[in-house]
């Protein structure tokens, strides 16, 4: 039996303003009280973090960013810092999430001077990987996991790392409806460990949490997450809605 406790995060992507933000707490607290057995995180666009921590404030639901700067501070238009995101009440930060890759140019450099700037400021950073459809087809996943995670792993001290997640990502299952079966999944995730384990060893790579994403629904939460590898979610178009997300939280561990 892992002792990894599961983290089911909310990727809320571009979507809700503040009042809509508090809308969804207020439906979805009472829906989750009392519920332990999962670490809760609502990632929502940066003007709605502040609503999210002060109507969260009192949970056990944590609030994380989508994104963030590698920089302190400085003349960067548009962007925010790891240590904002802190002062604001985040705890945790998604980083590399392939939207950000496509369609925003986030390098697997990028990504690892992120999660630098991320443990600097005690956010849990959540990285994303995965292969686009093509990689898949082209027999290069197991090539572009090692690489992602190597990358983003460079320089990283072993005794900062045990906060590091990664959410496993297949590019091809995000906002499609098509979803890795558990045995890809699965194997996916040995393959993200062995590599954890090449970089920062094998006690911190058996202790890492590693999360599946891409399309997960209630529907298939359960069959997902009860696969011993996969230790919990990153949710993006179900998150949205509280009653959704909920029954996603409450998947039934067999
Ligand atoms: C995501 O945005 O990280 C994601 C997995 O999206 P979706 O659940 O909509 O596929």
């Amino acid at each position: 039996m892992s002792t990894r406790k599961p983290l089911i995060a909310a990727n809320w992507k571009m979507y809700k303003t503040p009042a809509q933000s508090k809308e969804f707490v207020a439906a979805f607290l009472p829906l989750v009280h009392g519920h332990t057995r999962d670490e809760i995180v609502l990632c929502p666009p940066f003007v709605d973090i502040v609503a999210v921590v002060a109507t969260t404030h009192g949970s056990k639901i944590h609030v994380g960013g989508q994104n963030m700067h590698w920089q302190e501070e400085g003349a960067f238009t548009g962007e925010i810092s790891a240590g904002m995101l802190a002062a604001a009440g985040c705890t945790h930060v998604i980083l590399g999430h392939s939207e950000r890759r496509q369609l925003f140019g986030e390098t697997d450099d990028t990504v690892n001077q992120k999660l630098h700037n991320a443990l600097k400021h005690k956010l849990v950073p959540i990285v994303c990987v995965g292969e686009l459809l093509a990689e898949r087809g082209a027999g290069k996943t197991e090539e572009v996991l090692l690489r992602q995670v190597a990358r983003a792993l460079v320089n990283v001290a072993p005794d900062l790392a045990r906060h590091i997640v990664i959410a496993y990502e297949p590019v091809w299952a995000i906002g499609t409806g098509k979803t890795a079966t558990p045995e890809m999944a699965a194997e996916a995730h040995l393959i993200i460990r062995s590599q954890v384990a090449r970089s920062l060893g094998r006690e911190i790579a058996d202790n890492m949490r590693i999360l599946y994403g891409g399309s997960v629904k209630p529907e298939n939460a359960t069959t997902l997450l009860n696969q011993p590898e996969i230790d919990g979610a990153l949710v993006g178009g179900a998150s949205l809605d509280a009653q959704s997300f909920a029954k996603i939280v409450q998947y039934t561990l067999f």
